[in-house]
Order: C-alpha cells, then structure tokens, then sequence
C-alpha cells in the first residue's frame, strides 16, 4: 500500500476526490439522500431536548406554575419521542440501503471492470497486484472510495452539528449581565472571540494529538495479515479442498503463531502498535481528550458566571453548555474527515488507475450479421503471438482456415500453444503479427461484443455456480426449460437429470441449499457441454472435453458427437489422440508451430509429430493395461 504514498498537494488531494466522489455519484446515488436523512437527524436531534429543557427548567425556576410548565413538558417528551425516532428510522432504512445496495455496488465497480477490460489486462499479474492492493487498502481501513461514502456521513452530520450548536449558542452572547453586576465584564465584545479562538485551539491541539497518535497506526503495514488472514480463514471456511489440506497439516497454527510473532509487527502486545499504545501513542490519545476536557471546563465556567450575574435564567445553562460542546465536537469532527480525506486521496489512485485503464479491443464497429446459414468462415493469416511482457514467442506463423461445420482437433505437446491459440480464436488477445479473418475481415473491425458471441467455449478450468442446474446450463435466470432439458440429455446428462430429486431446480453443491447435489469432475463437464449447447452459437469451443471423463462416458461424448455438435463449427483441443479419429481435420502443434495438418488415418502413416506422439501414448496405455492386469492377477 505504500508505493503510492507519495506526498499529494492539497489541490490534488482534492481533485482526486472530486473525481472520487463523482464515481461514488454514479455507481451508487442512492446512498447520499438516505445518509443526509440520517446524518441530519442524529446530528439534530440532541438539540431538540436541549432546548425545551432549557425553557421548562428556566419557567420552574422562575416560578412559572403548571399552566405554563405543562405545554413545555408536553413538548419536550413529543419532540424528543419524535427525533428519537425519527433518527431511528432513518438509521433502519440507511442500513437497508447498504446491505442491499451500497455493498452490492461496491463490489461491482471492481467486477464490471475487471470483467469488461481487455482480457490481456486482466491476465496480466500487473493488474491482479493492482488489484490486491485496492482490496488491501479497503480491507486494512476502507481506505479508497468507500471512505468517501463514510466521509460524506462525517460531513454532514459535523455540519449540521456546528450549525444547530451556533443557533443555541448566539444568545450566551448577545445576553448581557446587568449592567452594575461585577460579572458585567463578561459583556464584552472579546468574549465572543476569546470564546472562539479557546475552542479553536482545543480542538486544534486535539486533533493534532490525535492524528500523531494515528501515524503509530499507519506506519506499520497491516496488509501482509489482512491478506494471509483473508487467505486462511476464506480456504478455512469455504473452500473444501483446501480445508482438508488445512486440516491435516494444522497449517493454522503456522499462521495464528506468525501472528503472535514481535518481529513480525503484528498487532500483538509486543508487536511496534502493542509497545506504542503503551507509550506515546497512549499519552497522545489521553492528551487529545483531556484538552476538549479542559475546555468543555472553560465553557462550564463562562456560562455559569453570565447566569450567575443574571443575564438568563439557570435553565439555559444545560442548552449553552450543551451546544457549546456540541459545537466543538462538530468542529472536531469536521477537522478529523477533513484529514482523513486528506489522508485518502492517495489511495483513490490505485482506485482511479484501475477504472482508467482503456479497452483497446473495444474500437471494431462492424457487426457480425446473424446469419441463419452459420456460413461464418475464420481464416488465420500468418499468426504470429507473444504474450505481453515476454520474448519468446508462443505461436509463430500459424495460418490455417477454418471448414464451415467442420471439426477440427488441436494436437500436441503441453506449451506447444493450443490453449494461446485458441485464445486468439476467442479473441482474448490479439496477434502480435498476422491477421484473423472472419469472412475475410480483420476480427478487430467486428463489435467485439458481437464477435465473443459467435464463440462458446469449455475451458479446461470452467467453473459451473452453486445455483439451479438448469440455470447453469442456461448461464441466465430466466431460461427455455424444455432447450435446457435437451441440452443436458444430448451431453449425456439425461439418467442423473431423471435421479435428480427437483430436476432443473435441483441445486448444484451445497453452499446455498442443504438438499444440493455434489457432482463429480465428469458430471461437470458434461453440465459444461450442455451450457455451450445451449448458447447455440455457431462455434464451439472445447478444451480438453472429455478430460474428466471415464473411458465409458468419454467413448458415449465421441460417438454422440456429430450429434451433438451438428451444424456448427467445432474446435476442440485433445490430449487423447484415439479421440481425433472422427475429426475432419488435425493440427499438430509443435512449439508454436503448425507442424502438420490432415485426417487422423493419413497423419499415422506419415512420419512426423502425429505418429510420435500417437506411439508414445500407445506404449504409455499399453502399460498401464499391462500394470492393471498384473494387478489384478
Ligand atoms: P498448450 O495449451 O499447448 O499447453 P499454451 O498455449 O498454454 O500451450 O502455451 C504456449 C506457450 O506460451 C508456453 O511456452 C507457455 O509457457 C506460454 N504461455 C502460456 N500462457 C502464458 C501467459 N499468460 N503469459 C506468458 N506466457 C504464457
């Protein structure tokens, strides 16, 4: 967190939140009258019964009999009762608006931008530090734009306290003593100020006690333990795998004993925070409340001595006092946010950098006609590709054109460069040279919105969501469930979908339903299979299919395919050589080269990639068959 500390001037410290504050306004409005609402009423409603205690206790002590006494009471206990619960009301609603929509919309900022950027940027660990940092930055003391949406309560309720404060106040001033009293100095025209420039300097003094106490704070650097906690106590709690592992290796002792360690500048009671709190950060924190202390004393004495000599009634003693103090806490408060919006701008940058980051990929206008025909023909023209920030190129001089309806497997070695070159099929990144064609157009001229949808993809590492099956499948909330059904029988799905106790409702894992099914990895897939299906798109995408499948269900998937894929285009990557024999066309991939090209059958009989890789895998099945059977005798 501490690369971008560097000092910001006061006119960039405010413009930085300026423009926080602009896009705090647009992604999440509503919170800004609901916070005024509440803000105004916690702020005001303390002086509500100030005021009319000050005239009930001034009228009983002026001997002001019942007739007088009862409407006041009357009013203080009604206009209490109302800002009480008022405030109370308003504090509900605030807290529905956070949890329900602040706290959503948060969390989107970052999504909608990691989501929507160019997937390069995405990709890059660059960016994902970046990232992190926001995050840490957030989690360590919600520094960034959501200590704008705290700053604003701060603000308003400061405020509105200094202005309900000066309205009760004005008259401690403008009431004399009775001239021929010896407290009838206290007339003079410097009370006001002397009154002003004590309180001035109380809070001055305090608070700059308190922010010198606060750098003890923010000196050390918390996020190694936000993140490794985070880390822990989320793999702890939610994911599976990794508890178990935590489990058997009581990996959280590691972390609760770093924790504890002084030399790591934890927060323990030896750690630099624990010793500080001890020493100078603890008198600085007592010196910054015992100076608002001492002039809270000063006012008491003022404003006893103006009702000593007479010049207002013993009851608007408690309404000077009160809002005298509540003068000097609202000052207090705005000079706090004020620092601390100070002290934020600088970790709106990363905030900002992250936001600013362009879509380069975005500039096509063209549209991708739907075309009923799916006569989409893609052409690589000498594709060459390296990924960002690295010498060594991952394809080089790929051209291949793709068969309309066709089927075409990607072969070879692992880092040959089928997964980057399917990447660049999907327009993930773009060729570093050479062109991709979609009927004869360069893809950067498409909408790229509009060209992602030609594609569905299953990813090696394709997550389904602990939602519904049948939204799964439909990847939406509102879905077609008779298509949903087909799609998961053509996947070979049907018999568990029949097992399955609410079908399409039937919710994927537990996490949100008790009554959940868990699902083994070939089960997934096949719930993969049928989503592309039923995106209907007319390229289909599939990296490692029938990875996770047993012999079986990998030998229905194949002869199901045609079926399955029927007029679209298909493009699957595979390790299992034995799959490819019923694709129309192989590409052997060989350090980012296309080394070879050809139906399974002609490929074999050649010498070359194909038929070595094809005999290593033949020996490597022929022995482990052997190594079973051994077992088995
Ligand atoms: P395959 O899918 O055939 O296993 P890949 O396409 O994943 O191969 O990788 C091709 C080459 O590109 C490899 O040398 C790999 O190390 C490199 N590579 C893959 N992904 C990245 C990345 N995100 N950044 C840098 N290099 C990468």
């Amino acid at each position: 967190m501490s690369e971008n500390k560097s000092r910001m001037t006061l006119r960039e410290a405010f413009a930085a939140t300026r423009r926080g504050y602009s896009i705090l306004w647009k992604a999440m409005p509503k919170i800004f009258p609901v916070s005024l609402a509440k803000n105004a009423l916690t702020a005001l409603s303390p002086y509500v019964p100030l005021y009319f205690t000050a005239r009930l206790v001034n009228t009983v002590a002026g001997g002001g009999g019942g007739g007088e006494a009862w409407p006041l009471l009357a009013a203080l206990l009604l206009s209490t009762a109302l800002a009480g619960a008022a405030q109370a009301a308003a504090s509900c609603r605030a807290q529905v608006i956070d949890n329900a929509y602040a706290f959503p919309a948060r969390y989107r900022l970052h999504v909608d931008k990691m989501l929507r950027m160019d997937f390069q940027d995405a990709d890059d660990p660059k960016t994902l530090a970046l990232l992190n940092q926001i995050m840490e930055d957030e989690n360590w003391a919600s520094w960034g734009l959501w200590k704008l949406k705290d700053a604003f309560s701060r603000l308003v309720e400061a405020a509105l306290r200094i202005l309900g404060a000066l309205a009760l106040s004005v008259s401690l001033f403008t009431l004399p003593v009775p001239q021929g009293s010896p407290l009838a100095a206290l007339n003079s025209p410097w009370c006001l100020p002397a009154m002003l420039a004590l309180m001035a300097g109380a809070v001055g003094l305090s608070a700059l006690c308190y922010s010198w106490a606060q750098t003890f704070w923010s000196a050390i650097d918390g996020s190694f333990f936000n993140r490794a906690f985070n880390a822990l106590c989320a793999h702890a709690q939610f994911n599976r795998s990794a508890s178990a592992d935590i489990r058997v290796y009581a990996q959280d002792k590691f972390l609760f004993q770093k924790a504890a360690d002084p030399a790591l500048d934890g927060f323990g009671p030896n750690s630099a925070i624990g010793r500080a709190s001890r020493g100078p950060r603890g008198l600085l924190t007592a010196a910054s409340e015992g100076v608002v202390r001492a002039y809270s004393g000063a006012v008491y004495l003022f404003v006893g001595l103006k009702a000593l000599g007479g010049a207002f009634g013993v009851g608007a003693i408690a309404q000077y006092v009160g809002a005298l103090a509540g003068l000097s806490k609202g000052a207090a408060d705005l000079l706090s946010v004020l620092s601390d919006l100070r002290e934020n701008a600088q970790f709106l940058l990363p905030v900002f950098q992250l936001l600013d980051m362009p879509n380069r990929m975005y500039q096509g206008s063209l549209t991708t006609e739907k075309r009923a025909d799916r006569n989409y023909e893609i052409e690589f023209r000498d594709v060459s590709f390296r990924y960002p920030n690295t010498d060594a190129w991952a394809l080089r001089h790929v051209s291949m054109k793709f068969k309309v309806g066709g089927r075409l497997a990607v072969v070879g070695e692992n880092g040959s460069g089928k997964t980057t070159f399917i990447k660049l099929l999907c327009r993930l990144y773009d060729p570093t040279e050479g062109v991709i064609l979609l009927n004869g157009i360069d893809i950067r001229k498409y909408r790229y919105g509009d060209y992602l949808a030609l594609f569905s993809v299953v990813f090696q590492d394709f997550k389904l969501l602990s939602q519904p099956l049948g939204k799964n499948v439909a990847a939406s909330e509102d879905y077609d469930r008779a298509r949903a059904e087909q799609c998961l029988v053509k996947a070979g799905f049907g018999a568990r979908l029949e097992q399955l106790p609410e079908g399409l409702d039937t919710f994927l894992y537990r996490d949100f339903d008790e009554n959940g099914v868990e699902i083994s990895g070939g089960e997934a897939q096949k719930i993969a299979l049928a989503r592309v299906l039923y995106q209907d798109a007319p390229f289909i995408v599939l990296d490692e299919p029938t990875a996770a499948l047993d012999p079986e269900a990998e030998a229905e998937v194949y002869t199901k395919f045609n079926d399955i894929v029927e007029d679209k285009t298909a493009v699957y990557i595979s390790h299992r050589l034995s799959s490819c024999r019923f694709c129309d066309e192989i590409a052997v991939f060989d350090g980012g080269r296309v080394v070879q090209q050809g139906v399974h059958d002609e490929l074999v009989e050649a010498q070359g990639k194909y038929r070595a890789l094809w005999e290593a895998q033949a020996q490597y099945y022929q022995k482990r068959r052997q190594a079973r059977e051994a077992d088995m005798e």
